[in-house]
């Protein structure tokens, strides 16, 4: 029986040792963290449970190319779903509101209220999502070759809705309000593809998208128990320092406290940069990995937060709502125009009845934070500041709010790196050259010159997401299957 181990505990390492268990491989998931699931958690404050990730699950309902595999994965199989009836609620500080509204004849009707003479670009928007429905745009991205295959019938509408960014669309509409709060359907990501907001609106149409309830870290969980239940074993609290290599082929692992872990194959689902350049000590690398690894962005919309347990229950507000203010919001080095809010109110079971939490995301630079975490005091001071006047400005929105906070936590890039051991606190990023190649082969899934050694996850393939992640994990396997 060959022998895997496993570096990290996040989705993709989580998978990639449920799927190698279940076809008869050996395997160890050593993990830095105390607990499974790596980007994909929640964490307690209190009585509060704040939740880190997950959104949007993708494969929620059996009509999904995806749900097979989370039922697998056991991450669905005693977990309860929650359908939004609203993707985004926006508003803006004169009373107008926008409802993407889940059903899709409802949407209409909604955004026809708001603005009849835009009933053309309405029907061109309608008539997109409508289509949309029968494609599962993250089941042919992760699929395999044949998959892939399948999207044919699907390119006229890839090309027609790729190329135009929802800002892009949304100066087609003739109402000023519209023009302006369309483009916040997606959070922050105003530039990304119709494509992409297209698919999500049909994906949580056709409840194919959905949020797991109790979170992500309950998510995580149920796939670790999963795990261990094939008979893997997980070690906590085990930071990986180095890969033993022989003659060119990875043999095993080196721990932080010294301890040696032999292995026929050794796989990395953690962090890219540590992975090459630190565990592998630069050795193996081209220049792809090199330019990749040599210029990363400084920021990355939404990798901080500010996170309010409030005794509200704010169950009348949808999960996503999006404030467009009148006065601008400066926090820390920038200027916020609008205010995102996810909402957890007790419907997720995270919270007490009667109770919520709020998050709040900014967009943080590394190097500012970075600098500042090397003083305690003035880091701490920074995120208590930040939270302040997030309080104090979302009073206007939520009025009373103030007085009902009962838990604060601000989370930045920071926090992400020392949790995780991501490169900079970040998820991967669009690389400036050839991303159509990191697109199609990926990033560094294997290494030049270095056998029995295996990526996965999203520096491996280039591309974030937790089905893209766990997908990974079971072609891995499909993979060494046939080795
Ligand atoms: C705020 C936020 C919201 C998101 N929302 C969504 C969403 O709605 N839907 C969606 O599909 N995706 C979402 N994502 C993206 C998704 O969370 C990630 O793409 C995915 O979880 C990445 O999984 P991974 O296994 O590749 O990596 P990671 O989750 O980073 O896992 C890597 C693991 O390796 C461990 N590790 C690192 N270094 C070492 C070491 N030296 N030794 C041992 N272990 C180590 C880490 O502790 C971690 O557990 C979101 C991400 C964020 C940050």
């Amino acid at each position: 029986m060959k022998k895997i181990a496993i570096i990290g505990a996040g989705i993709a390492g989580l998978s990639a040792g449920c799927y190698a268990q279940m076809d008869g491989f050996e395997t160890e998931i050593f993990e830095l963290h105390n607990n499974p699931g790596g980007l994909c958690t929640s964490w307690k404050r209190k009585d509060y449970t704040i939740d880190g990730c997950i959104h949007h699950l993708p494969g929620a309902s059996p009509s999904s190319k995806l749900h097979t595999m989370w039922k697998e994965l056991g991450a669905i199989e005693d977990g309860r779903i929650l359908f939004d009836s609203i993707l985004r609620r926006t508003i803006d500080s004169g009373g107008n509101e926008l409802n993407f509204y889940t059903d899709l004849v409802r949407l209409k009707e909604h955004l026809m209220e708001i603005s009849p003479a835009d009933k053309a670009v309405i029907d061109q928007y309608l008539t997109a999502a409508r289509k949309f429905t029968k494609f599962e745009l993250l089941a042919m991205v992760a699929g395999k070759g044949k998959e892939r295959f399948s999207m044919i019938p699907h390119l006229p509408k890839i090309m027609k809705w790729g190329p135009i960014s929802l800002e892009q669309f949304a100066s087609r509409f003739k109402n000023s309000f519209l023009q302006k709060a369309f483009p916040t359907a997606q959070y922050d990501f105003q530039g990304i593809p119709m494509m992409i907001h297209l698919s999500f609106l049909a994906g949580c149409s056709i409840r194919s998208m959905g949020w797991p309830v109790g979170g992500s870290l309950a998510f995580s969980k149920r796939i670790a128990k999963r795990y261990e239940e094939l008979g893997g074993k997980i070690h906590y609290r085990s930071k990986v320092k180095g890969i033993v290599v022989k003659n060119d082929r990875a043999v095993g692992l080196i721990l932080e406290d010294g301890t040696k872990a032999d292995a026929d194959i050794v796989v990395s689902a953690a962090d890219g940069y540590s992975t090459i350049y630190e565990m592998l000590n630069g050795k193996y690398r081209d220049d792809l990995i090199d330019e990749y690894y040599a210029n990363p962005p400084d920021e990355q919309e939404m990798n901080a937060y500010v996170s309010l347990g409030v005794d509200l229950p704010l169950i009348d507000l949808p999960h996503g709502v999006t404030w467009l203010m009148d006065k601008k919001l400066e926090l820390s080095d920038r200027n916020y125009q609008k205010m995102d809010l996810e909402v957890f109110n007790s419907k997720t079971e995270m919270v007490p009845e009667g109770k919520s939490v709020v998050r709040i995301p900014f967009t943080a630079s590394y190097s500012y934070w970075k600098k500042l975490s090397n003083d305690r005091e003035l880091y701490v001071d920074q995120k208590g500041e930040i939270a302040e006047k997030v309080i104090e400005r979302l009073d206007g929105l939520i009025s009373g709010i103030k007085e009902k906070v009962e838990v604060v936590d601000v989370s930045t890039p920071i926090t992400t790196e020392r949790f995780t051991g991501n490169f900079h606190g970040m998820q991967v990023w669009t690389p400036r050259s050839k991303p159509g190649r990191i697109m199609s082969k990926g990033l560094s899934k294997t290494l030049p010159e270095l056998r029995d050694f295996y990526m996965v996850g999203q520096w491996a393939q280039g591309l974030i997401g937790i089905a893209t992640a766990a997908v990974q994990g079971k072609k891995l396997v499909q993979k060494l299957k046939k080795r």
